[in-house]
C-alpha cells in the first residue's frame, strides 16, 4: 500500500498513475475540504503529455483553452516586441497541447479521475508525525497508517523534506511577490483597446523594470475569465505569505504602465497577494531508509517566471510511478534502486528548469537603459521562434528540450540502461542544457 500526503495538483496525478500501475493508492489531505484559488494556470506540452496518458483529459478539457501565441511587450506603451507561436509548435512538434485552466478545473478534474481509477482519499487528514524508518504515519487526529511507501507531496512547506534530507530546508523567499487577479471576461467586453485581450486566447506579457504582468483567457465553469498576474519585487510584510485585500496598492505600483492596463484594472475588487519561494536543488529526494519520498514543490519548488512548477511535479508523477509499475522495481526489497532511479531522472531535470526560470525573471525585468534597449530592438527584429534566440521563450532548442520532452521515452531509456548497467549509470537526460546560450548581444 501507498499513501501519498497532499492532494494537490502533483499528489493526485501521482496517485492516478500509482493506482493505474497496479498499487492501491491512500491519498491523505490535511484540508478538511477541497477549496480553489482563485487563479489559472498554464499547462504544457510536457505535462499535458502525462494527464493525456493517464485518462484526465476527458475530465479537464472542456474547461482548457489553447494560446495561439505568447507575447512579450513594453511595459509603458504596450509596444509588442516579440511574438511566438504555443499552439501550433504544441500540436505538430510537440504532440502535446498548450492549455490555460483555472485551477479549480484542473483539480476537480484530477480528483474526479483519481476517484475513477480508484484511490481512497482521505480529507482533514493532517500528517503531523512521520517516522520514517518503519514507514509509520499519524495524524493530527490520532490514526495511524503503515505502507509500504511513502510518497510526500505536502508542498512548499513539506514537513516530510526536513525528514528526508535530516536538516531543516525552509523554501527560500525570492524577494518578489504577486497579485493575482481573475475577473468576468465579459467585464471587459466593448471596452477600448482592452477588447482583445478578453476575446483571443494568447500568453500576453508586459515586461519592465522589477516586474512582469502576465495575462491568459480562460474558459471558467460558469463563464470565461480572465486570469491576470502582476509580478514585481516585494512589500508583504513579514511573516504574511498570502493576503487577500483591495485593488489600491496594485493599481498604485502599475500605474506608469500600458494604460490599457489601468482601465481593467478599475474592474477590479479583490486580489490575493502571494510571496514566491524557491528551492535549491536538493541532493537527494529519498529518505535514507528508502520508504519516504519527495515529489512536487515538496521536492523542487520554483519560481514561477515559466510556469513549470506543476509541470514538473507532473512529470515527477511519471516517472515515479512508471518505475513502480515494472514487476523487477515494484517489490518493497527493490526500493532503494527504484528511488535511486528516480531522483537520477528527476533531480537535474526539475533544477535545470528551475534555473532557467530564474534567468527568465533578469531577462524580463530588467531597468530601462542600454541592456534593455538592445534587448528589444533585438526581440523587433526576431519574431517568431528561433534557434540561439536571446529571450528563451522564443530559443528552439530550449523550447525543444522543455516541451518537446517525452517522459516516456525518457524512461523507459532509462530503465533500459538501468537494467543493463546498475541504476547509477543513469544520468538525467536533462533538457534545458541551451538554457545558458544566449548571444553575446547584451
Ligand atoms: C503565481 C504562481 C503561478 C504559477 N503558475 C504555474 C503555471 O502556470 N504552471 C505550472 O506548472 N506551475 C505553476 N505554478 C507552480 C504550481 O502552482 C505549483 O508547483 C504546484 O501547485 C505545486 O503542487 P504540489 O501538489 O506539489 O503542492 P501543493 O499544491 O502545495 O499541494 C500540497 C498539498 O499537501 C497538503 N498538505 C500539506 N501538508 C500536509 C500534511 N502535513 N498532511 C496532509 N496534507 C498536507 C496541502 O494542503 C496541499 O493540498 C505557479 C506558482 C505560482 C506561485
Amino acid at each position: 500500500m501507498i499513501i501519498v500526503i497532499g492532494a494537490g495538483l502533483a499528489g493526485l496525478t501521482v496517485a492516478i498513475a500509482l493506482q493505474q500501475a497496479g498499487h492501491k493508492v491512500t491519498v491523505l489531505e490535511s484540508a478538511p475540504q477541497i477549496t480553489y484559488i482563485g487563479a489559472g494556470i498554464q499547462v504544457s506540452s510536457n505535462s499535458s503529455r502525462v494527464l493525456r496518458t493517464l485518462g484526465v483529459e476527458p475530465h479537464i478539457v472542456k474547461y482548457c483553452t489553447e494560446p495561439v501565441d505568447l507575447r512579450m511587450m513594453r511595459w509603458k506603451t504596450g509596444e509588442v516586441l516579440v511574438e511566438c507561436p504555443l499552439k501550433q509548435p504544441a500540436q505538430e512538434e510537440y504532440n502535446s497541447p498548450y492549455w490555460h485552466i483555472h485551477r479549480a478545473d484542473f483539480h476537480r478534474g484530477l480528483m474526479a479521475r483519481a476517484l475513477e481509477v480508484g484511490v481512497t482519499v482521505h480529507l482533514d487528514s493532517r500528517i503531523t508525525k512521520v517516522e520514517p524508518d518503519i514507514p509509520r504515519l499519524t495524524t493530527k487526529a490520532g490514526k495511524a497508517y503503515t505502507p509500504d511507501l511513502v510518497v510526500a507531496s505536502d508542498g512548499l512547506h513539506s514537513i516530510c523534506r526536513e525528514i528526508v534530507l535530516g536538516k531543516k530546508s525552509p523554501p527560500n523567499p525570492t524577494g518578489q511577490m504577486v497579485y493575482r487577479v481573475t475577473l468576468p471576461a465579459k467585464k471587459l467586453a466593448g471596452v477600448p483597446g482592452l477588447e482583445e485581450f478578453a476575446t483571443i486566447p494568447r500568453n500576453n506579457h508586459w515586461i519592465g523594470p522589477h516586474a512582469t504582468i502576465l495575462s491568459y483567457l480562460l474558459e471558467g465553469i460558469e463563464q470565461p475569465l480572465i486570469n491576470f498576474v502582476f509580478t514585481c519585487d516585494s512589500t508583504m510584510d513579514e511573516g504574511v505569505d498570502t493576503k487577500l485585500e483591495g485593488s489600491e496598492e496594485v493599481r498604485e505600483r502599475f500605474k506608469e504602465w500600458d494604460p490599457r492596463l489601468g482601465v481593467m484594472l478599475e474592474h477590479v475588487q479583490e486580489v490575493l497577494k502571494w510571496r514566491l519561494f524557491t528551492h535549491h536543488e536538493l541532493a537527494n529526494w529519498a529518505h535514507p531508509a528508502n520508504k519516504v519520498v519527495l515529489i512536487g514543490d515538496a521536492a523542487h519548488a520554483m519560481t514561477p517566471y515559466l510556469a513549470q512548477g506543476a509541470a514538473m511535479g507532473i512529470e515527477d508523477a511519471a516517472v515515479l510511478a512508471g518505475i513502480l509499475a515494472e514487476p523487477d522495481f515494484a517489490t518493497v526489497d527493490k526500493l532503494p534502486e527504484s528511488l535511486k532511479l528516480y531522483e537520477n531522472i528527476r533531480i537535474k531535470r526539475a533544477a535545470r528548469v528551475a534555473e532557467a526560470s530564474i534567468s527568465s525573471r533578469y531577462f524580463t525585468q530588467m531597468s530601462d537603459g542600454p541592456d534593455q534597449e538592445a534587448r528589444d530592438k533585438w526581440m523587433l527584429e526576431h519574431p517568431g521562434i528561433w534557434e540561439q534566440h536571446i529571450n528563451i521563450r522564443s530559443r528552439k532548442e530550449f523550447l525543444d528540450e522543455l516541451f518537446g520532452y517525452d517522459v516516456y521515452t525518457v524512461l523507459s531509456e532509462a530503465l533500459a540502461k538501468a537494467r543493463k548497467e546498475g541504476v547509477d549509470a543513469v544520468t538525467a537526460q536533462v533538457g534545458t542544457s541551451s538554457v545558458s546560450a544566449i548571444p553575446a548581444v547584451l
